[in-house]
């Protein structure tokens, strides 16, 4: 799928994805608020700048844009019109990044969840893959 977005488009686009608080990180945070969590946003002392990290827990979750982390959604497998090699080069970076810092996680001891953005669209399952990691199942 070819997208339809014009380069200033697009920037802006990237620049709200790359962005912190973006809207469905927002989700997520209020829906473990409600479901009784405490946490911090974006230690800069744990991997990745963890977005979520619920220490009493020992979890992390991150949310992740389904472009930029080239999620398996449509809007993960969309190619954008012009500079294609510049932004696939620039998502596999983050993409090996991604897995570096999951792995380092995991290996410190810490359960790692990713939310998708498209995942944050439907709050009633999102509420209920949460509540799944939470109990640890
Ligand atoms: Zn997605």
């Amino acid at each position: 799928m070819a997208d339809t977005l014009t380069p200033a488009q697009r920037r802006k686009c990237m620049a709200a994805i790359r962005g912190k608080n973006t809207t469905p990180e927002r989700v997520v945070r209020s829906v473990l608020h409600r479901l009784g969590c405490r946490f911090a946003l974006h230690r800069a002392d744990l991997p990745g700048k963890s977005d979520i990290v619920m220490p009493a827990r020992n979890a992390v979750v991150f949310v992740h844009g389904c472009y930029w982390h080239t999620h398996a959604c449509t809007r993960g497998r969309s190619t954008p019109a012009t500079n294609a090699a510049f932004w696939r080069a620039k998502r596999e970076r983050t993409r090996t990044r991604d897995r570096r810092t999951l792995a380092a996680l995991r290996r410190a001891g810490w359960r790692v969840l990713v939310v998708w953005e498209c995942q944050t669209r439907d709050a009633r399952a999102l509420r209920a893959e949460l509540r799944r990691f939470l109990v640890g199942r």
